[in-house]
């Protein structure tokens, strides 16, 4: 059960100092004009109101690149990651994209290099500031019922409202810089926070995995968003969703220590689909795309009950191409209406 606190906003710095004395902390912080997750550094403060990252949370807890098997000769040693983290800063989007993440790397084998990290995680949400490429409304993930142990929400001009949903969140709340708060307060305040969120391009998602697997085959819309598409997987990089990867081994000069490395990856790379011998089973751009549309619409759905879409709108952001999946769903509905 939920239960209600508050901090004063000039002793959030406290808070989080606090946290690093037991975990590794990451939050958001301004970069290069936008918002990147990083360690926590005294001289750099996590910013609570802020748009949205460029790289999501997700980069903390399935990192972009790690080494899970180092060999010696023929001494192997897997490497599993067990450290402590907060992750400070998260908004409801990236959250249920966690939650989402969490059933795909426990489907058929539960993925260890995940869940080493995945669940020493805490996890404490904040409130977000929509911006235009947001759709999270029409994804259904503005909301949270699950996926965090304390999330922040402005209160007043001095005041954050802190809702507690776990053991953890109650211990580290459990301190003179908290206090009580009244339950109907607390859910005034959540009920206007979410009333804030607003999106400007809505997006039809009842009924989409059928619409998508009925044109599959039909090359013409496939082919318009591929001529746009550069190919360059920028949407899958920046997705909270997004969980494919490679797997390659590397040999050091000494010819005695090899590592087995897995990278992120992404289905609109030209590699993605080639197999030994060159055979590429998605040779063209066309392929590649409507794999992407298909695999978030129609295959996470069967899989794990929920599309892979959060509507947090980074590919639309962040496409050189300026290709945004809500007008390209939007063009798949009128096609086939
Ligand atoms: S970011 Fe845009 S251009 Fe690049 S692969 Fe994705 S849709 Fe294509
Ligand atoms: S597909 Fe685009 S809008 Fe949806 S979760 Fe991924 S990056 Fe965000
Ligand atoms: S959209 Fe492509 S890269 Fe992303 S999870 Fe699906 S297959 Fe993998």
């Amino acid at each position: 059960m939920v239960k209600y606190k508050k901090i004063e906003k000039t002793k959030i710095p406290e808070f989080i100092k606090d946290l690093t004395e037991n975990y590794k902390v990451f939050g958001p912080v301004k970069k290069d004009g936008t918002y990147v997750f990083e360690e926590f550094n005294p001289e750099k403060p996590f910013e609570i109101k802020y748009t949205k990252t460029m790289v999501s949370a997700k980069k903390i807890f399935f990192p972009p690149e790690e080494v899970t098997m180092e060999f010696k000769g023929l001494k192997v040693k897997e490497k599993i990651v067990e450290e402590k983290i907060v992750l400070f800063g998260v908004h409801p989007c990236d959250i249920n994209a966690m939650l989402i993440l969490d059933k795909i790397f426990s489907l058929d084998h539960p993925d260890p290099y995940y869940w080493a990290r995945r669940k020493n995680l805490v996890v404490i949400g904040v409130e977000c500031e929509p911006t235009d490429t947001c759709f999270c409304k029409s994804m259904g993930t503005f909301e949270l019922r699950e996926g965090y142990d304390l999330f922040f929400r402005e209160m007043d001009e001095n005041n954050y409202c802190v809702y507690v949903a776990s053991e953890i969140g109650e211990k580290l709340t459990d301190t003179a810089l908290f206090e009580d708060v009244d339950p109907t307060i607390a859910l005034e305040i959540e009920k206007r926070s979410i009333e804030k969120i607003k999106e400007e391009i809505p997006v039809k998602i009842e009924g989409l995995p059928e619409k998508i697997h009925s044109m599959y085959k039909n090359d013409k819309i496939w082919e318009e968003i591929a001529k746009k598409c550069l190919g360059c997987g920028n949407c899958t990089m920046v997705c909270p969703v997004c969980c494919c990867f490679n797997v390659v081994d590397t040999v050091d000069f000494d010819f005695k220590t090899f590592k087995r490395i897995r990278r992120w990856d992404a289905c609109t790379l030209q590699e993605f689909s080639m197999v030994a011998g060159g055979l590429n089973f998605r040779p063209a751009i066309k392929h590649r795309i409507r794999n992407w549309f298909y695999d978030k619409f129609k295959v996470f759905v069967d899989k794990v009950g929920v599309p892979g879409c959060v509507g947090c709108g980074r590919c639309a952001t962040y496409c050189p191409a300026k290709i945004d999946v809500r007008k390209e769903i939007s063009k798949i509905w009128e096609e086939f209406l």
